[in-house]
């Protein structure tokens, strides 16, 4: 897939964080619980911190309890790709921003959370903007 926002490596560590670059460009996990946006219920809009795309609303985060914060639906089709990742020898589907391609977590489905969806787009603070409501 081509990205509409392409950055080299370089590029990529000179804007972001030594942790932001891990989780979005290397795929890497924060810690459970530690992140900024883990239970914040403030109304707005998450956008992606490596390209300002916004990619989820306050209005399908729930409370997951999985220590990250946790959507039932991107803020719109087509804002996120899905990637199989065999990694760490199961199936899961790794959520990115499909405008820069950064790592954002994973999402989860049939867990029975009573949410519309029954799906857990678990991702991680870091890879998030919150920019509240005015
Ligand atoms: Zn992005």
């Amino acid at each position: 897939m081509t990205y509409e926002i392409q950055k080299t490596d370089a590029e990529w560590r000179a804007e972001l964080s030594p942790e932001e670059y891990h989780v979005l460009r290397e795929a890497g996990t924060e810690r459970p619980f530690v992140g900024e946006y883990t239970d914040t219920r403030t109304v707005g809009v998450y956008s992606c911190r490596a390209c300002g795309a916004e990619l989820f609303s306050s209005e399908t985060k729930f409370d997951s309890h999985c220590g990250w914060p946790s959507y039932y639906a991107p803020l719109a089709e087509g804002r996120v790709e899905y990637i199989e990742d065999t990694s760490l020898g199961m199936r899961r589907v790794e959520v990115r921003c499909a405008r820069c391609g950064g790592h954002l977590g994973h999402v989860f489905e049939g867990e029975g959370y009573s949410t519309p969806t029954d799906q857990r787009y678990c991702i991680n603070s870091i890879s998030l903007t919150l920019k509240p409501a005015e």
